[in-house]
């Protein structure tokens, strides 16, 4: 009987990896099935600019799979069954065995770390959370206030699209660390230049314990009436693995091996913002695309030597680059070590717009299958 692999989530993680697993072991006796909640691939990195009222390009999965031997069932999964090896969903055909499942559901704003959050706050971390953030910001007055809470990358790149969109608005920025305090001093201070340009207010050193309707509470009691509150401080992985029995981190991901396998079920690996995996000094992966589509890519890559009795290689996740969108005309491209430690090394400016929207636009090219980052490459011939 055929070895059924289902991939659950196509995102830049799970459709790199469907497309290429398929690729690889196109000669065998397997199947291949994506499951997505949506019939879309959603560009996440855009979400920001969705909110600013921008409208990404339309990818149905469908087109990005054509030429592929990868099944698609549009659908939610709504529990994972680790006994049968089924994933139940929320429409036909509601149960959907596998013999390898590579769990790629990605990760959601982490709305329970503080009262009020999950209830009043806005987030950016799914595409109908963009449009409903644009839509309420459509209908503040100008002299309004926006209050984006969280400091690192996601939080930084929304409140510049923001206020560069919106300089009608008075945007805050509340966060615990100074901006940008992994990056180096360069990149630092053109960040500080670009928030002043953009008249962000910065709360550094703040600590939001609560937060009401358009409203903020910090620790020493304080509160901050806005517009609208929009939380990107800290996401977490769907609750779905751990619901299934996997070991996963404090933070939802899916405990895994030097190879993505999940470390308590053999049968079952992880991508993307979904899995902890191993950066170089044995850290763990930052949840990034540069994680998740050289996880995706490299998983696939795993499951076909296992499948075809070789052993695997070890999955090391190496960074080169942070780069952030600061607007639509500057960024900063921070070069890192392996380690992501930063480089002194920076670009700034226009020139880091450029680079950071060339990405951006590679990793579409990839996820339709061309361009260097592209997941069905012919596989290389078995030595
Ligand atoms: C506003 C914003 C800006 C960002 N900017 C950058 C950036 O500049 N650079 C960078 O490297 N990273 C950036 N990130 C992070 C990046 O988007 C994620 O790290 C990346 O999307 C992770 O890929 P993934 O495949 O693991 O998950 P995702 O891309 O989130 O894909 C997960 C998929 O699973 C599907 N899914 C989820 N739950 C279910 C379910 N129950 N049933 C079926 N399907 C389901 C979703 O529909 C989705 O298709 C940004 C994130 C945000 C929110």
């Amino acid at each position: 009987m055929s070895h059924h692999i289902v991939v659950v989530g196509a995102g830049y993680a799970g459709l790199v990896a469907a497309k290429r697993v398929a690729g690889r072991l196109r000669h065998t006796d397997v199947t291949v099935t994506l499951i997505n909640a949506v019939d879309r691939f959603v560009e996440r990195v855009r979400l920001h600019q969705v909110a600013a009222g921008r409208h990404p390009q339309y990818l149905p999965l469908r087109d990005l799979l054509d030429g592929t031997r990868v099944d698609l069932l549009v659908a939610r999964v709504t529990s994972i069954d680790a006994t049968a090896r089924t994933v139940h969903v929320d429409r036909a055909p509601h149960a959907v065995g596998y013999d390898t499942l590579v769990y790629a559901l990605g990760s959601r704003a982490h709305v329970d770390a503080v009262p009020g959050a999950a209830e009043h706050a806005h987030t950016l971390a799914e595409p109908d959370r963009a449009d409903r953030l644009h839509r309420r910001l459509a209908r503040l007055p100008s002299g309004a206030g926006i209050a984006v809470v969280g400091g690192g990358l996601t939080g930084l790149e929304a409140a510049t699209e923001l206020a560069e969109t919106r300089p009608d608005l008075h945007v805050a920025l509340y966060t615990g660390a100074e901006p940008g305090n992994l990056l180096s001093p360069r990149a630092r201070r053109h960040l500080r230049r670009a928030l002043d340009r953009l008249r962000v207010t910065v709360h550094a050193g703040t600590s939001v314990t609560e937060v009401r309707r358009d409203v903020v509470v910090d620790a020493d009691g304080r509160s901050f009436a806005t517009g609208a509150v929009i939380w990107t401080a800290g996401f977490r992985a769907p609750a779905l693995a751990a619901e299934a029995g996997f070991t996963t981190e404090e933070d939802g991901r899916m405990t895994v091996d030097r190879t993505l396998r999940s470390v308590s079920h053999p049968e079952v690996y992880a991508v993307g913002d979904a899995a902890a995996g191993h950066a170089v000094d044995a850290a763990v992966t930052r949840m990034s695309c540069q994680t998740a589509m050289p996880m995706g890519r490299q998983v696939a890559d795993v499951i076909a030597a296992r499948l075809t009795g070789r052993e695997p290689r070890p999955v090391r996740i190496r960074y080169a680059f942070t780069n952030i969108s600061l607007g639509r005309r500057d960024g900063i491209v921070q070069f890192t070590r392996p380690d992501d430690s930063p480089r002194a090394s920076v670009l700034t400016g226009r020139t880091a717009a450029v680079f950071k929207e060339a990405v951006v636009r590679g990793t579409v090219l990839a996820v339709r299958g061309t361009g260097p980052l592209a997941p069905a490459r012919r596989p290389r011939p078995r030595t």
